[in-house]
């Protein structure tokens, strides 16, 4: 009898065990799900990239079983298992899938391939630039999923660089360094009195090849201006830029300082075929005193985003110390650069470029009143 209960108890068990093995196998994984809706928000969060492209790859389209075992085989070689996993997405399913769909990590994880080195002079482990991008801004178009919801051109794992409230002595120079060392580029938006006080340095920043838009004449709250001045601000601010870059050429980008952006001049700037962007991860580095702060705070807006267009400040002392470990960082864990450019070039309005010109007294630095500054010492 005794035999027979336990024969009973082993009996139930394997049968028990095999019913469960079933259920997982049946049973998607739990990130899948977020797969499936089609109308899934732009920025949903992301897992964080991988740090190799044969993952990339896979992650912008459903793995089958025969891809995640030619990415799994340890034996090979990173080209045959990236050309595998190419026609394995080539013949996928018939319903496209979002390239930003937020999508489940490999089963298994493949083999880190040895990165593709960059082409950059003194630095093998260099970021950069993975693809560039052409912005034709006719309409204004908008970008940046705080504020827009439309163009979703970067694939998971893709960052966009840009700086604002520049130039500045010390801090500006020490970002293009940072750039440079890594063979990266990014978009700048200067202010207009900024660019006054130091347009040696905004035509270093276009020199050296990055994007310049514009960021107003005196960094003013559009949304409390009337649509003349806010008008004014936005259009004295593009001319400060090209006369400081004594003709090469602006970009016809825009941010809003504070990112307040008034209807009616998103319309004015739509009109002037001026291409505004806001941001997707703004690293509030202007609120940091430190520049480990910065790196963190960038570094995990990603983690949770996956992608996006950073926006920090070549202005701010912390950002300009951050920038070269931000630079190693987001090398190191497999995030790549997009370089926008612009189609056209943005052509200023006579009546704001006469405006600058007339007023002969450029504001200076200092905003230290003449009793501070101007001490009788003997009368
Ligand atoms: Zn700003």
């Amino acid at each position: 009898m005794r035999l027979i209960i336990a024969c009973a108890i082993v009996v139930f068990s394997v049968l028990a065990a095999v019913a469960l093995t079933r259920m997982n196998a049946l049973s998607p994984p739990s990130t899948v799900a977020t797969n499936a809706p089609a109308s899934k928000p732009a920025m949903a969060p992301k897992p964080v990239p991988p740090a190799n492209p044969v993952a990339t790859v896979a992650s912008i389209a459903p793995v089958s079983t025969a891809a995640a075992a030619a990415a799994s085989t340890p034996a090979a070689p990173e080209s045959t298992a990236a050309a595998r996993l190419g026609t394995t997405v080539a013949a996928g399913p018939a319903t496209p899938v979002p390239a930003a769909a937020p999508t489940p990590a490999p089963a298994a994880a493949p083999p880190a391939p040895a990165p593709q080195p960059v082409s950059c002079p003194g630095n093998p482990d260099a970021l950069g630039i993975a693809r560039t991008v052409q912005i034709d801004t006719t309409g204004g178009p908008g970008f940046g999923f705080e504020h827009f919801k439309q163009h979703d051109f970067l694939k998971p794992g893709e960052v966009v660089l840009t700086f604002d409230d520049g130039p500045w002595p010390n801090h500006t120079p020490a970002v293009l360094a940072a750039l440079a060392r890594h063979c990266t580029k990014a978009i700048f938006f200067p202010i207009g009195k900024h660019a006054t006080y130091y347009p040696e340095i905004l035509r270093q920043v276009a020199a050296a090849g990055h994007s310049v838009g514009s960021h107003t004449w005196s960094h003013a709250d559009l949304s409390k201006k009337s649509p003349d001045e806010a008008k004014a601000e936005i259009e004295k601010g593009i001319s400060a830029v090209a006369w400081a870059l004594e003709g090469a050429p602006a970009a016809p980008f825009f941010r809003f300082p504070a990112l307040k952006h008034p209807p009616e001049m998103v319309t004015y700037l739509g009109e002037r075929n001026i291409g505004i962007f806001s941001t997707d991860l703004d690293s509030f580095d202007f609120k940091m005193r430190k520049p480990d702060q910065v790196v963190k705070s960038v570094m995990d807006k990603l983690k949770k985003n996956g992608k996006g267009i950073i926006l920090m400040h070549d202005f701010q002392k912390p950002t300009a110390e951050a920038i070269a470990t931000l630079l190693v960082q987001l090398k190191a864990n497999g995030y790549k650069v997009v370089f926008v450019t612009a189609k056209d070039t943005l052509k200023t309005l006579p009546e704001y470029d006469e405006q600058l010109r007339q007023d002969a007294k450029l504001p200076t630095v200092s905003q230290r009143p003449t009793s501070d500054v101007v001490h009788t010492i003997n009368e």
